[in-house]
C-alpha cells in the first residue's frame, strides 16, 4: 500500500511538532523516520496510524483520503516497544484476539493463528503464556498479533529498544526479512542510526518536526544534506574551506592553506564560496608517501584508544584543529606526540550543501 504524507502539520497547544511534512512511501517499502529525541517522528507515526490527527494537511493509504479516520478504521498494525501483551492469554490467544475482534470464524481464525506463529517461529511456544518468554520471543508474539491481521501497512515504534544488543542486531535482520518477504509496507521509528542504516530502503531524517533529507541508507551516509546529518548519521571531521577551483568531478579547496580535492560540489557554491567539508573518520588513512601534494594533512597524534577490531585516535593539525581517524585491525600503538601524514580520498571529502 503506497502512503502519501501531504503538507501535513501537528500542534499540540503552542508546540508544533510537524511542520509542512511531504512524504510519499512506496507499496512494499520498508521507510524509517529517524531523529533526536522528540523531532516528531512518534508524532508521525500515530498521524500516519490514525491514533492523533493532523492540525493541517492530508493523508493518503493509496488513492483513499484516510485524514479524519479512526485507527480501527486504517488498515494498519502497529508494533510498539512495550509489546502490550495480555498477561492472562496464551500466545495463541494474543495472537487470535485481533482476528476475534475482526469476527473471524472459528476455523478461519485456528489457521490464520497457525500461520501466523509459524512465520515468526514460535509455533512450538503456542500454549505458554507472556511471563514465561524471553524478550526476543515476546517481540515476535507482538509481531505474530500484527501480521494476522493482514494489515496493509506495518507501523513500528522503536520496536526493539528493550531488546539486549544481539537479539536486536537478530532481530533487525528478521523484521526485515518478514516485512519483504510479506510486501508489506512499513514504516519505523528509531533515535538508533545503526537500525536505520542497516535495515531501510530510504530514510527520512527529522529535526524540530521539519524533515531534513530523506535518502538511501547509503546516500544520507555518503551525502549528507547538511552538517547535522553528517553528524547524526555518524561520526565525523567538520572543516571550514574555501571553493579554488571547480572542474567537473575535481573540486579544489583551499583548506587553512591545506589543498584538497572533492570530487564533486553542491551547485550553489562557486569559486570563493566559504563551505564546510565533512571527513569521516574511516575515510582517513595513514600514508608513508613523501611529499606535499593535495588530500594530506599533517597531524600530530593527542589520544589513542584500542578496542581490538579498530583503533580510534584522536590528532591534532598543523591548522590546530582536532582531527578524529580510525585504524582498522590495528597492530602496534600510535604513541602520543607522535606526527604522521593522513591521506583521504577525493570521493571522501564531501561538501556540505548546508552547514548546520
Ligand atoms: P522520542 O524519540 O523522545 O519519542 P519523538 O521524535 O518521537 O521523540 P514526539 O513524541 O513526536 O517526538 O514529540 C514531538 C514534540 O511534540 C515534542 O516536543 C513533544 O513534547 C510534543 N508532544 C508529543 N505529544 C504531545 C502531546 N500529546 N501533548 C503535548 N505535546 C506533545
Amino acid at each position: 500500500m503506497r502512503i502519501v504524507i501531504d503538507h501535513v502539520s501537528k500542534s499540540f497547544g503552542k508546540v508544533t511538532a510537524l511542520s509542512d511534512v511531504n512524504l510519499e512511501i512506496g507499496a512494499g517499502e520498508l521507510f524509517f523516520l529517524l531523529g533526536p529525541s522528540g523531532c516528531g517522528k512518534t508524532t508521525l507515526l500515530r498521524c500516519i496510524g490514525g491514533f492523533e490527527q493532523p492540525t493541517a494537511g492530508r493523508i493518503f493509504f493509496g488513492d483513499e483520503d484516510v485524514t479524519g479516520k479512526q485507527a480501527h478504521e486504517r488498515n494498519t498494525a502497529m508494533v510498539f516497544q512495550g509489546y502490550a501483551l495480555w498477561p492472562h492469554m496464551t500466545v495463541a490467544e494474543n495472537v487470535a484476539f485481533g482476528l476475534e475482534m475482526r469476527r473471524v470464524s472459528g476455523a478461519e481464525r485456528a489457521r490464520r493463528v497457525d500461520e501466523a506463529l509459524a512465520r515468526v517461529q514460535i509455533s512450538e511456544l503456542r500454549n505458554r503464556r507472556p511471563n514465561e518468554l524471553s524478550g526476543g520471543q515476546q517481540q515476535r508474539v507482538a509481531l505474530a498479533r500484527t501480521l494476522v491481521v493482514q494489515p496493509g501497512c506495518l507501523l513500528l515504534d522503536e520496536p526493539l529498544a528493550n531488546l539486549d544488543a544481539k537479539l536486536r542486531r537478530d532481530m533487525r535482520r528478521e523484521i526485515r526479512s518478514l516485512c519483504k518477504e510479506s510486501g508489506l509496507t512499513g514504516i519505523y521509528v528509531t533515535h538508533d542510526r545503526q537500525e536505520a542504516l542497516s535495515m531501510a530502503d530510504r530514510v527520512a531524517v527529522l529535526k524540530d518536526g521539519v524533515i531534513r533529507q530523506v535518502a538511501s541508507p547509503q546516500e544520507l551516509y555518503r551525502r549528507p544534506a547538511s552538517a547535522f546529518i553528517a553528524n547524526f548519521i555518524g561520526e565525523t571531521n567538520f572543516l571550514r574551506g574555501k571553493v579554488v577551483a571547480n572542474e567537473p568531478g575535481r573540486v579544489l579547496l583551499d583548506v587553512a592553506g591545506v589543498r584538497l580535492v572533492a570530487e564533486s560540489c553542491p551547485e550553489a557554491f562557486g569559486i570563493g564560496a566559504e563551505v564546510v567539508l565533512s571527513l569521516r573518520p574511516e575515510a582517513l588513512f595513514r600514508t608513508y608517501e613523501a611529499g606535499e601534494g593535495a588530500n594530506r594533512l599533517r597531524v600530530t597524534v593527542r589520544e589513542t584508544s584500542y578496542l581490538g577490531e579498530i583503533a580510534d585516535h584522536i590528532a591534532v593539525s598543523e591548522q590546530g584543529q582536532e582531527i578524529k581517524f580510525f585504524e582498522l585491525n590495528p597492530v602496534g600503538m600510535l604513541r602520543n606526540g607522535e606526527a604522521l601524514t593522513l591521506g583521504v580520498e577525493a570521493r571522501d571529502v564531501v561538501i556540505l550543501p548546508e552547514a548546520d
